[in-house]
């Protein structure tokens, strides 16, 4: 999976441990419209992905990994 490498004032060291990152992603939701949550690779596929977002150490919404 190789992704464009964005440069961001933070970012320069990250590229091992940003594998383990969680990423924000537009979800389609019920009754709440398009939730916006934070979801490691393997849980969002449960999900129907509106947009993706940035990378985030926030714990994933379903599962909780935030190693
Ligand atoms: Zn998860």
């Amino acid at each position: 999976m190789v992704e464009p490498c964005i440069i961001l004032n933070e970012s320069i060291v990250e590229d091992e441990s940003a594998k383990k990152m969680r990423k924000h992603y537009i979800v389609e939701g019920n009754n709440n419209g398009y939730p916006k949550l934070a979801l490691c690779d393997r849980c969002v596929q449960d999900y129907v992905v509106i947009s993706e977002g940035e990378r985030t150490y926030d714990e994933c919404a379903k599962c909780g990994e935030d190693d």
